[in-house]
C-alpha cells in the first residue's frame, strides 16, 4: 500500500482507517475538502490552497483542528511515506461525531494523498465535449462535498459523448462541475467572477495571462459563447484543458485554439521549475 492517512491524530495506511458512522459528514453531507498536488516534489501554490481551505471552513461554522505549520509537517510526513516523486493530497474536514445528529462539536479531519490521475494528451489535442446544465452550486465559494449534481448526471454526459457539464443559471455561466470556465475573444481573456468555486488554477492562469491578455472576471453569459474564439476549463488536475464543444455549439473552429495552447504552454513552464 502506498498511501498513508492522518484521521484525527492518527496517521495510517489509508485501507486502515476507519471513519465514524456517527459522523455529520456521512449522516448529513456536512463536509467540506480541498485537493491539490505536487510538483516536483513540492506543494503547488500551498498557501492559496490553505487559505482557500480555511476560507471554506470558516464560511461552514467548523474549527480547524490543526495550524498551517502543523498541517504542513502532516502534509510532508505523508508524501515521504508514498515513496512517490508527485502525488496529490486530500483534506476532508466534516461535522464530526454529533451526540443528535445535528450539533457540531469537534469537526473531523481527515488528509490522504492519493495516485495523480492526469487528462490524457489525446483530451488535450482534441479538447472536450460539454453539455449545458440549468444548476448554480449552494455556497458556490465553498469546495463542499456536495456532488450529487455531477455524479446524477454521469448518464447524461455519456449519453451525449460528453466529458463533464458546464453550469448556467438565469443565462449566466458559473464553472463546470469540479473546474473552472473561460473564453477567449481577440486578445481578452474572460471568466466568470461570481457563483463559483476560486480556483487555485485560475488565479494562476489569470496571473500568467496579465502579461499578454486583458484579463476580465466578469459575469459571463450564454450569449457570449457565440462569439468566443477559444473556450477552456482549469483545475488542479486539468490545468488548462481546451473545450471545443458546449451542447450543440460549437467554438470556434472545433478544436483546440493557439492562445489555450499557448496558456498551458505557461503553465507547464511555471510547474516545471515549482
Ligand atoms: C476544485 C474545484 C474547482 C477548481 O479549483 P482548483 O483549485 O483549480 O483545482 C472549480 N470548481 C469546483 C466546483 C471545484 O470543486
Amino acid at each position: 500500500m502506498h498511501h498513508y492517512g492522518y484521521y484525527n491524530g492518527t496517521i495510517q495506511p489509508v485501507d486502515q482507517i476507519g471513519v465514524g458512522v456517527f459522523d455529520l459528514g456521512l449522516l448529513r453531507g456536512y463536509g467540506l475538502f480541498d485537493y491539490f498536488r505536487t510538483y516536483n516534489g513540492r506543494p503547488f501554490q500551498w498557501d492559496w490552497y490553505w487559505t482557500r481551505f480555511q476560507n471554506s471552513a470558516l464560511r461552514m461554522h467548523l474549527r480547524l483542528p490543526l495550524t498551517k505549520d502543523q498541517t504542513y509537517k502532516i502534509v510532508m510526513d505523508l508524501l515521504g511515506r508514498s515513496n512517490l516523486e508527485d502525488a496529490a493530497i486530500r483534506f476532508v474536514l466534516t461535522g464530526g461525531d454529533s451526540p443528535d445528529s445535528i450539533s457540531i462539536v469537534k469537526p473531523s479531519l481527515l488528509i490522504i494523498t492519493e495516485d495523480i490521475h492526469p487528462v490524457t494528451p489525446a483530451q488535450y489535442e482534441q479538447g472536450i465535449r460539454v453539455i449545458l446544465d440549468d444548476y448554480v452550486r449552494e455556497m458556490a465559494e465553498v469546495k463542499s462535498t456536495d456532488y450529487k449534481r455531477v455524479i446524477l448526471l454521469a448518464e447524461a454526459i455519456r449519453g451525449a459523448r460528453a466529458q463533464d457539464v458546464l453550469y448556467h443559471k438565469n443565462g449566466e455561466i458559473s464553472e463546470l462541475s469540479r473546474s473552472n470556465f473561460f473564453i477567449i475573444k481577440g486578445q481578452r481573456l474572460i471568466t466568470p467572477n461570481r457563483h463559483i468555486l476560486h480556483g487555485i488554477t485560475r488565479r494562476t492562469v489569470m496571473q500568467l495571462a496579465q502579461e499578454d491578455f486583458e484579463v476580465e472576471e466578469r459575469p459571463v453569459l450564454l450569449s457570449d459563447l457565440y462569439d468566443a474564439d477559444e473556450a477552456f476549463t482549469t483545475s488542479t488536475t486539468k490545468k488548462v484543458l481546451p473545450i471545443v464543444e458546449i451542447g450543440d455549439l460549437t467554438i470556434g473552429e472545433g478544436k483546440p485554439g493557439p492562445k489555450s495552447k499557448y496558456l498551458l504552454e505557461r503553465f507547464d513552464e511555471l510547474v516545471e521549475s515549482w
